[in-house]
């Protein structure tokens, strides 16, 4: 790992390709990027375009044996709903870090370098905890450590099934904790669990404004200061149509005055938004994290990404239900929905798109040196033929237009290989996903 040189024919430095990088990495991260240099005899030469490092700020990793098996048919996200909870019913530990092993292989290979798992799996079907109460948090750290890649565990506050604070039931049962001073006590376990485990660290989670009592977001927001902390927002009107009625405000509204919003927490889906909560968002800083495949598979909308983007909000990018998993299709999809939600094309260009599946997702992540190639960032790389079918004649400034997952050959994550030539370096991906998935 030390010492590695690496020389690329073009590589994406800060807003667009530069020719003949010369990249040296040292200890896990870049220590010298020199553009415009030929290639000297001792640097391995990286074909096509190397990008930064990509980050799925937003992953449910369990969603992924959904894929396929309930797209056809009539229904919308609330039916989606109950066949996402026998899935999660199917798993425990052992299955789960099976999975998510699999799940994060695919993401390795598709280029991603690291998840934002937003994880709420904490007990046993029944929802009793188990003997290690953080078990199936623990196993998601391992499936990324297997897999290659880091992870954010975003363990999720999940205490109520709806707003008006009623209690889970059925599948939801294992989604809960003692309260908020049980998943405090849990979390701070996880924490220590995870102290030697250089490739993860702890986040926190509001599922929604559904799942946590209004009265405690206040406490979770003072106790959280300083991680990153995630919220799923106004992702469905009949969210919004309930919070307005218990606590006659927006969700937006809510999670401001309970001081939840801030440049440390990312709004996931954030689609039915009014003005006044796009304000809000952008004016704290909050991270948009959005998931337009997820978004459009599940008929949840089109959110204002360009009014976000506009007051202040950076832009992320998640696969979340894992339909696909292809983060230069969701960095496009931002664009494209953009698109037809105001007829007016071009909103979001390359640069911000990278940047959204770069930099910003990493930052929201808490991995705030990652996903840019400038000396002293974290030594990833994301190779994207440029000569495949699908990108072969494309303009390198435009690749996030063109590439799909299937384009991308060699995945170098903290200095490490862990894809070449379109291989996982240790898992037999398709294989790991069949047997894995219930
Ligand atoms: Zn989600």
């Amino acid at each position: 790992v030390t010492g590695a040189r690496y020389h690329a024919a073009l590589a994406w430095l800060r807003d667009g390709p530069a020719a003949d990088v010369l990249l040296e990495v040292s200890a896990g991260r870049f220590v010298a990027v020199t553009p415009g240099v030929p290639a000297p005899p001792d640097a391995e030469r990286l074909a096509g375009i190397a990008l930064p490092g990509l980050a799925n700020a937003h992953s449910h990793a369990f969603h992924r044996a959904l894929r396929g098996r309930t797209q056809t048919g009539r229904g919308d996200f609330w039916s989606w709903r109950e066949r996402m909870y026998a899935v999660a019913a199917a798993l425990d530990p052992d299955r789960y870090l099976a999975l998510a092993t699999a799940v994060y292989a695919e993401m390795a290979l598709a280029g991603i370098t690291c998840v934002g798992e937003f994880h709420y799996l904490h007990r046993d079907p029944d929802g009793r905890p188990y003997a290690e109460p953080n078990a199936m948090g623990l196993a998601l750290v391992e499936a990324a450590r297997r897999a290659g890649i880091r992870i954010t565990l975003l363990d999720t506050l999940y205490l109520t099934a709806d707003v008006d604070g009623a209690p889970l039931a059925g599948a939801q049962r294992r989604f809960g904790d003692d309260g908020l001073a049980g998943w405090l006590g849990r979390t701070a376990d996880l924490a220590d669990a995870l102290q030697d485990a250089p490739h993860a660290r702890v986040g926190a989670a509001v599922h929604s404004v559904r799942a946590v009592p209004a009265e405690l977001l206040g406490e979770f927001a003072a106790r959280t200061t300083g991680r990153p902390v995630h919220v799923h927002l106004s992702e469905q009107p009949a969210e919004n149509a309930a919070c307005l009625a218990r606590h006659g405000r927006t969700p937006t509204a809510l999670l401001a005055d309970h001081g939840v919003l801030g440049p440390r927490t990312t709004a996931v889906h954030a689609t039915h938004l009014t003005d006044t909560d796009v304000t809000l968002l952008g004016g704290h800083g909050v991270t948009v994290c959005l998931c337009p495949t997820t978004e459009r598979e599940l008929a949840d909308g089109l959110g204002p990404a360009g009014p976000l983007a506009a007051a202040g909000s950076p832009i992320c990018v998640g696969t979340d239900s894992h339909a696909a998993i292809d983060l230069l299709a969701e960095a496009r999809g931002v664009e494209l929905h953009e698109r037809l939600r105001t007829r007016l094309r071009g909103r979001f260009g390359p640069a911000a798109l990278i940047r959204a599946a770069t930099a910003t997702g990493h930052a929201a992540g808490g991995w705030d040196d990652a996903g840019r190639i400038l000396p002293g960032a974290r030594a990833d790389l994301v190779c994207v033929q440029a000569d495949s079918p699908r990108t072969v004649g494309v303009d390198p400034a435009s690749i996030v237009f063109a590439a799909t997952a299937a384009d991308v050959t060699d995945v170098i994550v903290d200095g490490h290989r862990i894809v070449h030539a379109g291989r996982h370096a240790t898992i037999e991906v398709a294989e790991a996903l069949r047997t894995a998935i219930p």
